[in-house]
């Protein structure tokens, strides 16, 4: 008899009832004695290929729910479909595309559609928390490196160009920043990582200007 192992992910609606809208098997093997140390658990490159899938599953369900915005806020008559756009999502270990739906009204109001438009950011605040970290007590290139030990992998959204560019973003408001609150110099770096954290800084962005 074989035994095999499932792993599975429930998205539930946020009812009292928990209303299951979808059970997905993620990744399933045989169970078998592990014969060296190597064998127990997961490799790494397994752990990251199963936290990607984890995540893009949820944003799939997510992004459904986006404003959907039937009703024009401006006129108050019913919107139109207007196909729907794909946007780009750098998660913290993972990339992905996300499609939201457009939506237009005859009198001329049309709804943000793009995750810079909505979220002000494409990249998830604890990727920029990491690039924030890893940039500022290394080189660039070094960062880079890091990155992709950790990731398994190289990702073009960590290579030491998007790194600096998150680093002076951060680092500019940061600057607008202290003026009220004062950063210590010595822990310049893990500064930087709390408010590349914080939403309301993030919303502030616009990354493609
Ligand atoms: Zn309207």
């Amino acid at each position: 008899m074989t035994n095999i192992i499932i792993f599975a992910i429930s998205i539930s609606a946020g009812t009292e009832d928990e209303i299951i809208i979808e059970r997905k098997e993620v990744s399933s093997c045989e169970l078998s004695e592990p014969l060296n140390i190597e064998e127990l658990g997961y490799t790494h490159v397994a752990q990251i290929e199963i936290l990607k899938d984890i995540t893009e599953n949820k944003i799939h369900h997510q992004t459904k729910l986006i404003r959907s915005n039937t009703i024009c806020p401006s006129c108050g008559k019913t919107t139109n479909k207007h196909g729907t756009f794909t946007s780009n999502f750098h998660s913290v270990f993972s990339d992905h595309k996300v499609q939201i739906q457009r939506r237009n009204c005859n009198c001329g109001w049309t709804n943000k559609f793009t995750l810079e438009g909505l979220f002000g950011s494409a990249f998830h605040p604890d990727l920029l928390k990491l690039q924030c970290e890893f940039g500022s007590d290394n080189s660039f290139k070094r960062a880079e490196n890091l990155l992709k030990a950790l990731n398994t992998r190289h990702r073009p959204v960590n290579n030491h160009v998007r790194i600096s560019k998150t680093i002076e973003k951060i680092g500019s408001i940061i600057g607008e920043f202290k003026t009220e609150n004062p950063v210590q110099t010595e822990n310049y770096g893990m500064e930087i990582a709390k408010i590349a954290k914080k939403n309301f800084y993030i919303s502030e962005m616009n990354w493609e200007k």
